[in-house]
């Protein structure tokens, strides 16, 4: 199980900054963005790799060292090596080119390709960014650059701050999510977890396997537990766990919407919150919107009298 990990606000401005200045450059195209053309503006090729060609990634990463290993000590397993480290591609910065997993399903391959464009966009990922040689990187160092680079891939597929402002402005619902998923050509997961980060009030995001098939272990069942900032600091104490409990005693269906409802959630000063929730079973993935309800002024009917 992942769950998001939010940048300080400072990086994530950097990164918007570089992000906008493509978009810019590009002419700002509406969505969904060629990323065609974003590779023909920063000239960069791709190529790909798989279990049966893998020369590219041997030409490049034959030195490199992450977690201060030497990663590559049987080239026979240089693939396994990237698959292990979790790799979502290679970026050779001075040969303008990106490398992909073949073996990876298209829908994903549009966001490792822009994770790896952002590793090109953002200048202190260079020297540092997987695929260089020589390169020593601690886990931590390792995984805070990824998360940027995903962060970046996310602004760049959802047009900068145009997605933002729809879901600031907006009472986004799943059928939103649904929309926006098709509007920008990227997948359910990755329209959801944007929606969930951009999202000013306490929400979450689930991506897990169906409620119905759910085993014992939440740690196998739930893929990502996505937190909006807000809901990162006031309910830091609620695990996905708990969260994918309550959701599993509230889901109904087999496939496309398979349950909404309402629960309450306590949050680290110990006041309960009410949250509404949806949760879709697209085939692969069951994946569950979760928002707080805001507190609006209601009147109440208190015999007979309005208060
Ligand atoms: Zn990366």
């Amino acid at each position: 199980m992942q769950t998001n990990k939010l940048l300080n606000p400072t990086t994530a401005q950097a990164i918007d900054q570089r992000v906008e200045k493509l978009l810019k450059d590009l002419g700002s195209p509406p969505p969904p963005l060629r990323l065609d053309d974003v590779r023909a503006l920063l000239k960069l090729d791709i190529g790909y790799y798989s279990s049966d060609d893998d020369s590219w990634l041997r030409e490049k990463i034959h030195q490199m060292r992450v977690a201060g290993k030497q990663i590559l000590d049987r080239p026979s397993s240089i693939l396994q090596v990237v698959k292990n480290l979790g790799l979502k591609g290679v970026l050779l910065a001075e040969k303008r080119r990106i490398l992909l997993d073949r073996e990876i399903p298209e829908p994903k391959q549009r966001w490792n390709e822009a994770h790896e464009i952002t590793h090109d966009l953002v200048p202190w990922h260079d020297g540092i960014a997987h695929g260089d040689p020589e390169t020593t990187l601690s886990p931590g160092c390792h995984e805070l650059i990824e998360a940027e680079a995903n962060y970046g891939a996310g602004r760049l597929l959802f047009l900068g701050g145009t997605l933002v402002e729809t879901v600031r402005s907006s009472d986004i619902d799943f059928a939103a999510v649904q929309s926006l998923h098709k509007l920008y050509g990227n997948t359910m997961t990755t329209t959801l977890w944007r929606v969930v980060e951009a999202s000013l009030d306490a929400s979450f995001g689930l991506v897990s396997t169906h409620p119905r098939e759910a085993t014992s272990s939440p740690e196998e069942d739930i893929r990502y537990f996505i937190r909006s900032p807000k809901f990162a600091t006031d309910f830091a104490g609620v695990t996905a766990d708990a969260v994918f409990g309550e959701v599993q005693r509230r889901c109904r269906g087999r496939r496309g919407p398979i349950g909404d409802g309402l629960f309450s959630l306590t949050d680290d000063r110990g006041q309960a919150h009410e949250f509404r929730f949806q949760s879709f079973f697209n085939g692969h993935d069951a994946l569950t919107l979760g928002k707080r309800l805001v507190a609006r002024n209601v009147s109440v009917m208190v015999s007979g009298v309005s208060r």
